[in-house]
C-alpha cells in the first residue's frame, strides 16, 4: 500500500485518504502559446516506470494538495513537499539520485 506523508498536517496517509492528481510541475501554456505547445500541455504526460513526480490531495484529511516523488515500480517514496514548490527540494533530489544515479531533474524540464 502506498503511504505518503502530508507536508501540511504531518499525517502519514495511506492511499485511501488521498486522491491522485497526475503529473507535477507542468508548465502551463497561455493565450500566446503555439497550438503545439498548448496541445502538449493538455494531453502529453510522462508515464515512466521509475521515478515520477506527482500531485496528490489529502482529500480525507486536511484537503490540501501536495507533491510527491516516488518510484512507480516499487512504490518507494523519496519525499513529499508543498504544491507551491517550483522544483523538488534538494533533499528529495538527493534521495532520488542516491537510488537512481542517472535520474535528472533537468531532464524533465
Ligand atoms: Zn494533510
Amino acid at each position: 500500500m502506498l503511504i505518503l506523508h502530508c507536508p501540511y498536517c504531518g499525517v502519514d496517509a495511506d492511499e485511501t485518504e488521498l486522491h491522485a492528481g497526475g503529473e507535477a510541475h507542468l508548465k502551463r501554456e497561455g493565450p500566446g502559446s503555439t497550438d503545439a505547445a498548448f496541445e502538449d500541455y493538455l494531453f502529453m504526460r510522462h508515464n515512466p516506470k521509475g521515478v515520477h513526480l506527482e500531485r496528490w490531495q489529502h482529500v480525507y484529511g486536511c484537503g490540501k494538495w501536495f507533491l510527491a516523488a516516488r518510484c512507480t515500480a516499487t512504490l518507494e517514496v523519496f519525499g513529499t513537499y508543498a504544491a507551491q514548490t517550483l522544483a523538488p527540494p534538494q533533499h528529495v533530489k538527493d534521495a532520488i539520485t542516491a537510488k537512481y544515479p542517472d535520474w535528472s531533474w533537468e531532464a524533465l524540464q
